[in-house]
């Protein structure tokens, strides 16, 4: 059976070497698809996808894809954007490739979410002009969770309803909220005071504070959004530890 060839516009999520001669890219289609494709030549001669090949890269894509095969084959590829102000800056590379390897855990291969292509082309296009806040870090963790279909509901108590508690109690999971009088029942848990919980409901709500939150705050929102973006992503963020050296 014959591949199908088609064209889209995409972003690099991952290179890797494979073989002598070529590449595997991994890339974010325009339809919000993930999908893996070899680039034939791109280790060899550099001139094939001059310039194409980087991470964030914005490209326009010919790829063929192959019944029998998983892996689809990138015919060509013709740079739309390099996102070059990106590269220029440590911080602003890290939130970057951080932002890559959030989407890349949260979109499945060959399933069309348009809202990770919005996401990732929104947040490359801010840090084009400046580097992230550390609450809009917060906001991004948040929003992979929800276009990705999970919506973290920190709106009131798990237990018993309430929304106003001196203390909160987010479980390992960290997939929603318990108050003092409830918290017994889910053993250890990260602890948040109710301004931090209030936070969390204005980003739920896609609220971004214009002024940034006191740091307490914000690193208590943001341990418990990593705990639940790592628990749902079933494994550690590797790019986080970058991340958090190049920001302090
Ligand atoms: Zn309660």
């Amino acid at each position: 059976m014959a591949g199908v060839r088609y064209q889209t516009q995409a972003l690099v999520l991952r290179t890797a070497p494979l073989g002598e001669a070529d590449r595997i890219v991994t890339l974010l289609a325009a339809d919000g698809r993930k999908l893996r494709a070899v680039a034939r030549g791109a280790r060899k001669s550099r001139r094939r996808f001059l310039g194409c090949l980087e991470l964030f890269s914005h490209l326009d894509v010919t790829v063929a894809s192959r019944p029998s095969s998983q892996l689809e084959r990138l015919e060509e590829a013709v740079l739309r954007d390099g996102h070059q102000a990106i590269r220029g800056e440590l911080k602003r590379f890290t939130q970057a490739c951080y932002a890559l390897e959030l989407c890349e855990a949260f979109t499945v291969e060959g399933d069309a979410n348009t809202g990770f292509w919005k996401l990732l082309a929104d947040v490359l296009g801010l840090l084009d002009q400046r580097a992230l806040r550390d609450v809009e870090l917060c906001y991004l963790e948040l929003r992979v969770l929800q276009v990705a279909g999970l919506n973290p509901d920190f709106s009131a108590c798990l237990g018993c309803g309430r929304r106003q508690s001196p203390r909160w109690y987010a479980d390992r999971a960290a997939a929603g909220l318990y108050c003092s009088d409830c918290h017994q029942r889910i053993g250890p848990a990260h602890e948040l005071g109710q301004a931090a919980v209030d936070l969390l409901r204005s980003l739920a709500a896609r609220r971004l504070p214009a002024a940034d939150p006191p740091s307490k705050l914000l690193e208590q929102a943001s341990r418990l959004l990593r705990q639940l973006v790592d628990e749902q992503a079933g494994r550690v963020i590797k790019s986080r530890g970058q991340l958090d050296l190049a920001s302090r």
